[in-house]
């Protein structure tokens, strides 16, 4: 017993396998490895049921839960007036508007935008799982939702400013205003002049009539209706492309009729300037955000490709959300014009924004016509003596004559044709004057104009002004990044506005998520 080793079980069978063999335990061995290893079949085929403890499918902090929390908090009656079924009587029982709304919420924070797409994930995913119940939500039912409830969805996002602004979320002592792009769902190539969509009317008309006349054995009734339909629907686009026709020359927006062009697909959308510098079929998105902490306060979509007109409406949207104007609103050179700045100031909301020139026009005034933001004319140099002003580059512009328009009286100055034709920052300055020198103006300041920009020259209104790309921008970057809505899935004005309203509503849940819920969630876990 003294000498005899105690060996380990796994060592033992280690040494056995390297043990030299005789003859016949060679054999053996030869004949086991010959034998293949035998796996578990996984059987793709089968048809399975399973115990699934729904409750569980997803973690405590899931962010499903918190949308199904701060859904549960607001008053949905706006969607429940047309429910039919009711308590007590016969029929199958309506879908709860908590249950649809929180879905399009969760699926937007996770860059799901279509309701096929979502009906696919209520069959797999443990969230929606969890949401629905382990119940499959069938995608007409929740495409029609999305658009169909204009004035509760707005009325449940007013509900949810409520909300923020009661949990201190939202103070309305900066608001910030940037408008983004968001493409269409309408081909660049869908563009018709008049004439052609007038002659597609026609084309429309005799298909319907043409299949009105078909017997049945040409067509059965079914196919024959399904063709009707879809010519029907046509027509009425281009009905409606032929009004916005309408509606553009009612703008003054047509500058020549003939080279005029509205989509077929989506007749409301206009062509927009791109970030990328490109041209798409879009929709103009204007969101206004409170600087406290980041939450859409206000958010609409417009067709107008520029922002000039957007800073008072902004303003207005604020207003009738909140029921309390803003103390002050960041906006960048887009905004900035002598109506702007003199309709904040009536208002009494101070505006930060970009310099500007005497007559109130923001460096993106010039931006259009390819001059750099160097050669804004405000870096031009004014001589009182010699009535003239000094370009970037040294040469003149003389005095060419005095303008008077809406009550605001304007001077002229131009530089020599040889001066500037032969400038070596021509291409920046004046790229598209080729038989005259550079332009510029100089209007009788308004005192208004002249305070906002001796305003903004304070390193205090710089570094306000400096925080606009985050607080602004970040929102539209989000939508776009994150619940990846570059492209609206619906078409029209209206219907475009509510995809815009449901992203805004998504985001406002996540920052409440993300500065309350996490936060609550926190607390309790430490308690426990
Ligand atoms: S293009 Fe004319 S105005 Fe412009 S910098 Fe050159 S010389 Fe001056």
């Amino acid at each position: 017993m003294e000498n005899e080793q105690v060996m380990l079980p796994g060592l033992a069978s280690a040494q056995q396998s390297y043990r030299p063999t005789d003859g016949a335990a060679s054999e053996k061995d030869e004949e086991e490895r010959a034998r293949k290893p035998r796996f578990e079949q996984i059987d793709r085929e089968q048809l399975c049921w399973r115990m699934v403890n729904v409750e569980r499918l997803i973690a405590d902090d899931h962010a499903a839960r918190a949308i199904w929390e701060f859904v549960g908090k607001l008053n949905l009656s706006g969607y429940s007036a047309e429910i039919r079924a009711v308590e007590g009587m016969a029929g199958r029982p309506a879908l709860n508007p908590q249950l649809l709304v929180s879905l399009w919420v969760y699926s937007y924070s996770q860059g799901v935008s279509s309701a096929r797409a979502i009906e696919q994930l209520c069959e797999w995913d443990p969230a929606y799982q969890w949401l629905t119940g382990a119940a499959v939500v069938n995608a007409h039912t929740l495409s029609d939702f999305r658009v169909q409830h204009d004035a509760a969805l707005k009325g449940l996002f007013v509900q949810v400013l409520a909300l923020l602004s009661a949990d201190g979320l939202i103070t309305l002592e900066r608001v910030m205003q940037d408008g983004t792009k968001i493409r269409a769902a309408a081909a660049s190539d869908s563009f018709r002049s008049k004439e052609r969509i007038e002659q597609a009317i026609k084309q429309a008309q005799e298909q319907v009539e043409a299949v009105d006349e078909m017997t049945e054995e040409e067509s059965t009734r079914r196919v024959a209706k399904a063709r009707q339909r879809a010519q029907r629907e046509r027509q009425q686009r281009l009905g409606s492309a032929l009004k916005e026709f309408e509606k553009l020359g009612a703008e003054g927006s047509v500058k020549d009729k003939k080279k005029t062009r509205v989509s077929t697909t989506d007749p409301q959308a206009r062509v927009m300037k791109q970030p990328d510098g490109g041209f798409a079929p879009s929709y103009n998105v204007q969101v206004n955000t409170d600087a406290a902490n980041g939450v859409v306060v206000a958010v609409e979509v417009v067709q107008a490709g520029n922002d000039f007109e957007q800073l008072t409406p902004g303003v207005d949207r604020v207003e009738h959300n909140l029921g309390q104007t803003p103390a002050q609103v960041v906006a960048d050179g887009g905004y900035v014009s002598r109506d702007n700045i003199l309709e904040m100031k009536s208002r009494r909301v101070e505006f930060i924004g970009p310099q500007c020139d005497e007559a109130g026009k923001g460096k993106s005034s010039y931006e259009g016509r390819g001059v750099s933001p160097e050669y804004h004319s405000s870096l031009f140099v004014y001589d009182a003596a010699t009535n003239s002003f000094r370009c970037p580059q040294g040469k003149q512009l003389s005095y060419e004559g005095k303008e008077e328009r809406n009550s605001q009286v304007s001077y002229k100055y131009r530089a020599a044709m040889a001066d500037c034709q032969g400038c070596v920052a021509k291409g920046q300055c004046c790229p598209g004057n080729q038989v005259t020198g550079r332009s510029i103006q100089r209007s009788e300041e308004l005192a208004e104009v002249a305070e906002f920009r001796q305003k903004m020259q304070t390193e205090e209104a710089r570094q306000i002004y400096r925080q606009r790309a985050q607080v602004a921008e970040t929102p539209n970057l989000w939508i776009k990044a994150k619940f990846r809505l570059r492209q609206f899935n619906v078409r029209g004005l209206s219907k475009v506005g509510m995809e815009a309203l449901w992203a805004c509503l998504t985001y406002n849940i996540r920052v409440w998520i993300r500065l309350r819920w996490r936060q609550q969630e926190a607390v309790a876990t430490a308690a426990a």
